[in-house]
Formats: C-alpha cells, sequence, structure tokens
C-alpha cells in the first residue's frame, strides 16, 4: 500500500486505542511516511514515542530506534509487544542477549515480522549488527533523545556522535531526530552532528501554564522556610532537590524531625532502599522525596504538586526539566528556587576540576540560571525565550504564574540586597 493511502487514524485506533492524535503527531507521521527527514521537539509527555511507533508498524521494512536507557527500551518493546499478538514484532538488540536470542531477532527481522528494533547506541556500532543491518529493508531510523548528541544538553553520550556515519553506512534512510531538550543550542548540534539541516522541524510549545514560579533568596532560615511552605501544602505530595547526597540526607531528617513524611534519594543508596523510596512516593506512602538529581527521569506522578530546589540548577534546561514534574496532571505545580549567589561561587569551584572546554559551557548554562533567578521580568517568557519562543506576558497562557509578575520589583529588590 502507498503511504499516502494510509488512514493513519484508522490506524491509531487499530493499534493504540486512541481517538485522536496528540499536539503535532499527525504531521509528524505524515512527514516520516513521506521519507523526509524529521526533528521533533516535544516536552515530555508529549507524546513522542508515538511519532515514531506508528509509522514503523504502518510501513514495510524494520525501523531501528535509536535510545539510550536500557530500561526505556525494555518498557516499549514490552509496550508494543502487548498491542500485537506477535512478540517478534519488537526487539532489543544488547549486549545482554545470548546466542540464540540474537539468532531469533535476526530471524525475525529478516522474516519482515519485526517492525520495531531498539538498539542503544554502542550495540550500533558493532561491525557484525551494521553488516546484518545493511541486508535487510530498514524504514527508517529514529534517535530518540537526541539532545545527548550534544555538549549543551543536560545528558551528554558521546556515543551519540558515531551515529550519523553508521547511519549512513545503512544507505539513504530517512533520519527522525526527538528530544525535550528546547534550547535552540542544542536543537543546532543536533541538526549538524545528525547531518539532517534539511529536516522538517516540529516543534511544540513547552509553556506549562499551570505551573507557578518563585525564587526565593536563600538564607539560613532555609530550612524552616521549607518546613513552613510543606505544612502549608500538608498531604500534598512534593520533590525536593539538592545538590549533594549529604545535604539530602540532612533535609530529609530536618523534615521528619519536624512531623513531615519525606524520605532521601540519590545514587549513593543501594539499589534496593531507592526503589523502596521511590514505591513510597508513587504509591503515597511519603509525601516527600528529598533527591538529587539522580531522582526523577521516567516517574510519571502525575499529581506532584510542589517542586522546590534547594540549591539552584546548574542550567535552565535542567531547571524546566526538574520542575516539568510538577502538575503533570494539569492541576497545581509550585516551582520554588532557593538562590545565594554563594551557591554560584560553590558550582563554579566545583567545575575549575573539569576539562576546560566542559567549564566554558557550565560556566555560561550556570550565568543563564543567574540571570533567571535575578531577572526582575516575567519568568514564564525568561524560560520560554531561552527556549527561542516567544511568549506574550500580558496575553500569554499562565501569564500572571509567577512571583515577579505578582509582586512587581521594589520589594524584592530590597529583598535581593540581602543576599549579597
Ligand atoms: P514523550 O516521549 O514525549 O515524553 P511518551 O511517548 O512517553 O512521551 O507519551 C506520553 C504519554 O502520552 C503516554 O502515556 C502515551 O500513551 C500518551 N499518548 C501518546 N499519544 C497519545 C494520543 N494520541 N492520545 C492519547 N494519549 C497519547
Ligand atoms: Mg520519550
Amino acid at each position: 500500500m502507498n503511504s499516502s493511502e494510509i488512514d493513519i487514524h484508522k490506524e491509531l485506533k487499530k493499534y493504540f486505542g486512541f481517538n485522536q492524535f496528540k499536539g503535532l503527531q499527525e504531521q509528524v507521521i505524515k512527514s516520516i511516511l513521506a521519507q523526509i527527514n524529521t526533528f521533533v521537539i516535544m516536552p515530555t509527555g508529549g507524546g513522542k514515542s508515538l511519532c515514531y511507533q506508528l509509522p514503523a508498524l504502518i510501513q514495510g521494512g524494520t525501523a531501528i530506534v535509536v535510545s539510550p536507557l536500557i530500561a526505556l527500551m525494555k518498557n516499549q518493546v514490552d509496550a508494543i509487544r502487548s498491542l500485537s499478538s506477535e512478540n517478534g514484532i519488537a526487539h532489543v538488540l544488547n549486549s545482554s542477549l545470548t546466542k540464540s536470542e540474537i539468532t531469533q531477532v535476526k530471524k525475525d527481522i529478516t522474516s519482515g515480522l519485526t517492525k520495531l528494533l531498539y538498539v542503544a547506541p554502542e550495540s550500533l556500532t558493532k561491525e557484525e549488527y551494521v553488516q546484518f543491518l545493511q541486508s535487510v529493508p530498514i524504514s527508517f531510523v529514529a534517535i530518540d533523545e537526541a539532545h545527548c548528541i550534544s555538549e549543551w544538553g543536560h545528558d551528554f553520550r558521546p556515543e551519540y556522535r558515531n551515529l550519523r556515519h553508521i547511519i549512513k553506512q545503512l544507505g539513504n534512510v530517512p533520519v527522525i531526530g526527538l528530544t525535550a531538550t528546547a534550547t535552540p543550542k542544542v536543537q543546532e548540534d543536533i541538526l549538524k552532528n545528525l547531518d539532517m539541516s534539511d529536516a522538517r522541524t516540529f516543534k511544540a510549545s513547552f509553556n506549562r501554564p499551570n505551573l507557578f514560579y518563585e525564587v526565593r533568596t536563600k538564607t539560613k532560615n532555609i530550612e524552616s522556610d521549607i518546613i513552613r511552605f510543606i505544612k502549608q501544602h500538608k498531604g500534598k505530595s512534593g520533590i525536593i532537590y539538592c545538590l549533594s547526597r549529604k545535604k539530602v540526607e540532612a533535609i530529609a531528617e530536618v523534615l521528619q524531625v519536624n512531623g513531615i513524611s519525606a524520605v532521601p534519594y540519590h545514587a549513593g543508596l543501594d539499589a534496593k532502599t531507592r526503589a523502596k523510596h521511590q514505591d513510597m512516593f508513587l504509591m503515597e506512602d511519603v509525601d516527600v522525596v528529598v533527591a538529587t538529581i539522580a531522582f526523577g527521569m521516567g516517574i510519571d506522578k502525575p499529581d506532584v504538586r510542589f517542586v522546590i530546589h534547594h540549591d539552584i540548577p546548574k542550567s535552565l534546561e535542567s531547571y524546566y526539566q526538574e520542575t516539568g514534574r510538577a502538575g503533570r496532571d494539569g492541576g497545581e505545580g509550585y516551582c520554588m528556587a532557593y538562590y545565594s549567589y554563594k551557591d554560584v561561587e560553590k558550582l563554579e569551584k566545583f567545575m575549575s576540576g573539569k576539562p576546560v572546554a566542559e567549564q566554558e559551557i557550565g560556566f555560561a548554562l550556570l550565568q543563564e540560571v543567574v540571570a533567571y533567578a535575578e531577572t526582575s521580568m516575567s519568568r514564564r517568557k525568561f524560560l520560554l525565550h531561552y527556549f527561542g519562543e516567544e511568549f506574550s506576558s500580558e496575553t500569554g497562557e499562565g501569564a500572571d504564574m509567577d512571583d515577579n509578575v505578582r509582586n512587581p520589583k521594589g520589594k524584592k529588590e530590597a529583598m535581593d540586597e540581602v543576599v549579597k
């Protein structure tokens, strides 16, 4: 069947049971079906997976999906398999497979059964796999979390830099890049490194009108300030981000002593404790999780009501991703960051041990955070501008949802003086 004759609404219903496309999905899918290189920028939860899954399912050949995390790949493969009676419809190809499993995967691809093949970027560099993939029809290559290709992104993976070279060896296949990282710099890097400046770009708005943004001056009373805030939001779920594991432990303890149900989460805890604390939060056995940025990736709790940054984040991108975990259900999401210039200096000192190129990027990203913290303009406008998006602080959705807009200047400036 010619791809232009496919009724993609019918296919959407058939495979996923959804009646409508979300946001830009339909346009993206049409672009992919037309074999055009495509670049998709949508916030987390925007529905990027379906943009490549649906075209893969309805086209001939196998789509290769590059994804950085084995756990994410496994989840997606399980989800796709649940849509079909054939297990072979989706596979993961990685180093954990046995010889006979690899044989099965290859058999399913060769017979045309496999529509989606998930691979980690490092597996794709294996000569053996490349040779095999050259011998079978590939519908397209989708590169999920494409910001991993950029040093300006929040999750740089050097292996992503080899992808273009490998894809070229597969012949003339369309490439789809997808990311939730909205900064123009990262986008430029992705297009350049994937050599797809001709790509048709689809960018959704990153505005989250239900999130309220506030920056508070960090003083030595920060702990009682946080406690007061949480008590005002009694019974609500929230996340508190701290820079260090030590601080995570300390704050969790202070909260517990003050009668707030809270657990710590950081990479220094063993896997079992981490899983337990995460589950307690998801199941609402505790209200608050105090965490380093190790917490949050792939966490989908719809009713997180506040995200507090005890220390400033290292970039506005991280800040956006971390605060983005609040109010997923569209309800209230209070995002509060504590700011003091001392913390900036601490972060700078911390970075000074790194390679020069990394330092420069780190400092530049941090300067943007400082500018955000110190601005007296609409915080939403500032954030969205950083992501290359125009926002009207008069008529835009959520325009009055921040401290600067609610309490313009004057009072605030006087307070800022106290910090320095
Ligand atoms: P992203 O990768 O952009 O963060 P996902 O692909 O994980 O987002 O999708 C987020 C959620 O949206 C998933 O639960 C998915 O099932 C749902 N979703 C995607 N497309 C649609 C749609 N057209 N209608 C309803 N729900 C959708
Ligand atoms: Mg995704």
